[in-house]
């Protein structure tokens, strides 16, 4: 799956992503730089990979990203369903490799002054 230029990055293959290019940057050790992006009709979460252009099917995890299996890549490269499927559940189960953000460099994309206190 190849990563669409930034300016046609506010969908792809009919998903439509919750949110607009940059706000979802991460730094991680094992890919570089890559971008979380989540379909709001379907509900899947891919992430783009800066250094090699790649558009990767995942599992996202409250701490990391969770590469999923080829088949599921596959399945999910083709036309968003516009709808959440229960076997996409299944397919997120499907886990190989987990990609962790750095912490030093998770700042990155994320808003600064953000207080709660
Ligand atoms: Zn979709």
């Amino acid at each position: 799956m190849a990563a669409d230029t930034p300016s046609k990055r506010t969908s792809w293959n009919r998903h439509e992503w919750i949110q607009a290019t940059g706000e979802r940057l991460r730094a991680t050790q094992q890919m570089g730089l890559i971008e979380q992006l989540q379909c709001k009709r379907c509900g899947r979460d891919f992430i783009d990979v800066f250094s090699t252009g790649d558009r990767k099917a995942v599992f996202v995890s409250i701490l990391s990203f969770w590469i999923l299996a080829p088949e599921v890549a596959e399945r999910w490269s083709e036309a968003c369903p516009g709808r959440h499927l229960e076997s996409d559940d299944e397919d997120r189960n499907q886990r190989t490799v987990e990609i962790r953000p750095s912490l030093a460099l998770s700042k990155i994309g994320t808003p600064t002054c953000r207080s709660f206190a």
